[in-house]
């Protein structure tokens, strides 16, 4: 079962209870049954879901004896779904922080991967996850990385210098060196005296039993002296993953984990609470085969994207990384919206911005409140349709950009609104789409700038954005 069907089916087993007026034990026993048939077949740990089970049951029960206030009714069901949720978040956390890399310093990762012996299978997604980690990083305004010391797999070298050229990644691999720990050691080196703040290790690992790959890992370990060593496990290996997690753990001071394809995978939930389980972080989650599909992994907030009630967490995160590329203009656009000062100009750079947090679906999954069904399938067309929105105010002149859009309003003597000049037309005709178009962005410019300012404050436009989307 996806992610996203695990999510449903919690959501809908939580949101049953709304439906009972008396809550009781019987009522109790059905929620639970479901939450953990749902658990189960996410591939979780039987005796984890039974854990879950009988936690969130003396929980509830103490409470519901205690007869008091929180007993009543309409309280018992708050208390239930709270105490599920929790338990939900404490099955996905390891309870350990990861190594969180440092500006201005040359931080190391060492990434490792693990394929069975001669199979033919697809990779687990290491030398992908490499150059989303580098993406990831550089994003946020580090100098960022990518050493290729996978010398065993022939292209190898050949898939990092295209996925890094793609993303403006700085990358060092060799076509002849068939050592890895030498390959590591120079490009780490190299790295270093450029002053990168993130280098990225790529080792090989699909050719090797268990044992050989963290021996390697070791000596390139020794090598470059990784901040953080990074395990790369597939999904669909579901609760596998306790074993090759403690393995991990027990070789790597540093250790963190990403867990990809969790996009597609039936045993995503087992592999998280597997290594959850082993206490080893888990820092990012593979979404997609996209550059830019790596999400931070946070255990409170991805229960809570799960059961589709937003990560206002991960928004505030997008937009700090925002502000801190650009802090002085962030600055500016907050004291602007506090004045209700906010231009087309203005709206045009934050339509922008979001469009370069990721896909739209991705950034409207944290915003509390939105139907999920709504976010589906939407990515293409929501980016087509800022992208529209670009465009006609590309056909604005310099002083219609500046103004409050006033300059579009046709107005009579005492200043109401009468109708719409001909700019507008103007503007349609330069852009190539239609009046009613630049009508309803006018219009969705205005709304925005007055929630805006109603919400004042720092992010204010960006819940204004996407209420109008
Ligand atoms: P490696 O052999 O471990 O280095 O694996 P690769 O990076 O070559 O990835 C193997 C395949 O998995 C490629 O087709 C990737 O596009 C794909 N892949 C990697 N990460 C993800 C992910 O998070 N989701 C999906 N759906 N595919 C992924």
């Amino acid at each position: 079962m996806v992610l996203s069907d695990l999510g449903r089916k919690l959501n809908a087993a939580l949101s049953s209870l709304n439906r009972v007026s008396i809550v009781d034990e019987k009522v109790l026993d059905t929620l639970l049954k479901e939450v953990c048939a749902a658990l189960l077949e996410s591939d979780v740990n039987v005796k984890l879901v039974s854990q879950l089970r009988q936690k969130v049951r003396i929980k509830v029960k103490a409470v519901f004896e205690s007869g008091g206030e929180k007993a009543k009714e309409a309280n018992k069901k708050n208390l239930i779904q709270k105490a599920v949720f929790d338990e939900l978040v404490s099955l996905v956390d390891p309870g350990v922080e990861p190594y969180k890399p440092k500006k201005g310093y040359p931080n190391v990762i060492m990434a490792v991967g693990l394929q069975a012996c001669g199979t033919l299978l697809p990779g687990n997604g290491k030398t992908t996850t490499c150059t989303k980690l580098a993406v990831h990083y550089q994003k946020r305004g580090y100098k960022a990385s990518i050493v290729c010391a996978d010398t065993f797999r022939a292209g190898a070298f050949d898939q990092t210098r295209q996925s890094a050229t793609k993303a403006k990644v700085a990358y060092f691999g060799s076509y002849t060196e068939t050592d890895p720990v030498a390959i590591a050691a120079q490009g780490v080196a190299k790295f270093k005296k450029e002053k990168f703040e993130v280098i990225i290790v790529d080792t090989s690992g699909r050719h090797k039993q268990e044992s050989e790959l963290f021996e390697e890992m070791i000596q390139i370990g020794h090598a470059v002296k990784p901040d953080m060593t990074v395990l790369i496990l597939d999904a669909s290996i579901g609760q596998s993953a306790e074993a090759q997690s403690r393995a991990f753990k027990e070789s790597a001071d540093f250790g963190a984990i990403i867990v990809t394809k969790m996009d597609g995978h039936a045993k995503g939930g087992g592999a998280i609470s597997a290594v959850a389980a082993t206490k080893t972080p888990i820092i990012f989650l593979g979404t997609g085969e996209h550059l830019t599909d790596l999400d931070r992994f946070s255990p409170q907030p991805f229960i809570s994207k799960l059961l589709g009630l937003g990560d206002v967490q991960g928004l505030m995160e997008h937009m700090q990384d925002l502000a801190t590329q650009n802090p002085d203009r962030q600055k500016e656009m907050a004291k602007k919206l506090e004045e209700g000062k906010l231009s087309i100009r203005d709206w045009r750079e934050q339509i922008q911005n979001v469009m370069n947090l990721g896909p739209i679906s991705k950034i409207a999954s944290m915003i509390p409140g939105l139907p999920q069904d709504l976010l589906q399938g939407s990515d293409e067309e929501g980016a087509l349709r800022m992208k529209r929105m670009i465009y006609i105010t590309d056909s604005m002149s310099s002083m219609e950009l500046d103004s409050d859009g006033t300059v579009f309003m046709e107005s009579a003597k005492d200043g109401k609104p009468i109708g719409l000049t001909w700019r507008v037309s103007r503007v349609a005709r330069g852009s190539g789409t239609t009046v009613r178009e630049v009508e309803e962005l006018l219009c969705q410019y205005r709304m925005m700038a007055n929630m805006a300012k109603q919400a004042g404050g720092k992010n204010g436009w960006l819940q204004a954005m996407q209420k109008i989307q």
